[in-house]
């Protein structure tokens, strides 16, 4: 009804998971509901759903101008903005919101409600505790990435995808030790297309799973080209380590290509094998069994519980590439890198480090203990035919 306009407002709480983590679910319980209430007095008299874990929803109906929905929103941000106790422990949040206004774009519910959904992730890439409105800015964005989807798709088809490799070095001599294989699309239309500008699609729509499927046969295949001292280690999704049989169509992928299993590596992170740590314990397990290593991708920019490590069978270790960055950097404490190394060394994991763009870096790496590198100062990601000294 056209006088009858109305928004749909999606909230979810920020770095509430960080928080139910590190306080403990019954507290994380509590604290959630003592939230709700504040966001069930900030907009009466409309009304709040909880959609599940910390995400809610609110319909603001019959809504005089669009002015309203706004207000309401920041309603619900500032109810959080004093802290919240439970048990004696004062514990603070805070909230993003997404608006949408229902208009002549919809025809359903669950629309509406998707669309506000994308405005507030929006607001939490500003920087959350804020709010953001789906307008046609996103409603663009939301219809090229529908347009990818459907190019994601074709691309498996086509075979556009192929893996780039980028040598991993010993850094005291610079003699390559390894390879890792890097996701790149040949885009017919738009030229060779990064990870960064297709993969966030890719995982939404379950892409994902099969293009990792393909690049590990590519990768497999085509290490066969680098020198029998090397290895090649291949990333690997959340998702699809996740798929109950993963590591015996692995160890079938990687036969089938005539690689020797001991010449191949995984790269996991941390947020993979912490899901569901028994399953991807005995998982990797197997595969070590069968001479299949794994590397822990981004170490130290997700969880680094360092309880959990000693109960996976990792082999290395990859520090960040914001940590190396920093290294050189004048004034930065190497401290994390320090600590990083110190914890591989008790555990006897390997540590590399990632993203060495200066000499000043690598040299800071190997001062304090760190004997493997990757990065530009070495070598750019490329094809296998386009590596040095690689012939056939
Ligand atoms: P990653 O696994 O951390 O890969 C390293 C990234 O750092 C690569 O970006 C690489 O090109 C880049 N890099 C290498 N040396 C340097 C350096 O010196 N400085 C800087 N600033 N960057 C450097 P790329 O290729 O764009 O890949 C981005 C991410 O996409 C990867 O991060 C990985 O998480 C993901 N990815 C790549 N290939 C695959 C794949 O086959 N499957 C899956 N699931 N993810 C992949
Ligand atoms: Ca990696
Ligand atoms: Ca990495």
């Amino acid at each position: 009804h056209p006088e009858q306009s109305y928004a749909v407002l999606f909230l979810d709480l920020d770095r509430f998971k960080v928080v139910n983590d590190s306080v403990g679910h019954l507290v994380g319980d509590e604290m959630l509901k003592q939230a709700a209430l504040r966001l069930a007095s900030a907009c009466a008299p409309f009304m709040v759903a909880r959609l599940g874990g910390d995400e809610f929803a609110v319909l603001v109906d019959s809504l005089p101008d669009q002015a309203l929905a706004v207000t309401v929103a920041q309603r619900l941000i500032d109810s959080l903005n004093d802290p919240i106790r439970v048990t004696n422990k004062e514990m603070f949040t805070s909230a993003s919101v997404g608006i949408a206004y229902a208009d002549a774009h919809y025809t359903r519910a669950e629309e509406l409600l998707r669309d506000a959904d994308t405005a507030m992730y929006r607001a939490k890439a500003r920087g959350r505790q804020c709010y953001e409105i789906f307008d046609e800015q996103l409603r663009a964005e939301a219809m090229r990435a529908l347009d990818l989807e459907g190019d994601l798709r074709h691309a498996l088809v086509r075979r556009e995808f192929e893996p780039h490799f980028q040598s991993i070095v010993s850094l005291r001599d610079g003699q390559v030790v390894g390879y890792e294989a890097l996701l790149r699309w040949n885009h017919p239309k738009r030229g060779l297309l990064l990870p960064a500008d297709f993969l966030a699609a890719a995982e939404e729509n379950g892409c994902i799973e099969q293009i990792d499927w393909q690049m590990f046969a590519m990768a497999c295949e085509q290490a066969r080209h680098l020198p029998e001292s090397t290895y090649v280690s291949i990333n690997v999704s959340a998702r699809r380590l996740r798929v109950p049989d993963f590591d015996e169509v692995a160890l079938r992928t990687i036969r089938s290509s005539g690689l020797e299993p001991q010449r191949v590596r995984l790269e996991v992170t941390e947020g993979a094998l912490l899901d569901q740590p028994e399953q991807m314990s005995s998982i990797l397990l197997r595969l070590r069994n069968a001479g299949v290593l794994v590397q822990l991708d981004d170490f130290g920019t997700g969880y680094s519980s360092l309880s959990y490590l000693h109960r996976f069978p990792i082999h290395s270790l990859k520090i960040d590439k914001s940590f190396v960055a920093d290294l050189a950097n004048e004034g930065s404490s190497p401290a994390v890198v320090r600590a990083i190394i110190a914890l591989a060394e008790s555990l006897g994991v390997e540590v590399i480090g990632e993203g060495v763009e200066t000499p000043a870096q690598r040299d800071a790496l190997v001062a304090l203990g760190c004997e493997i590198g990757q990065g530009f100062l070495f070598s750019q990601p490329m094809l296998v035919k386009d590596l040095p000294g690689i012939t056939g």
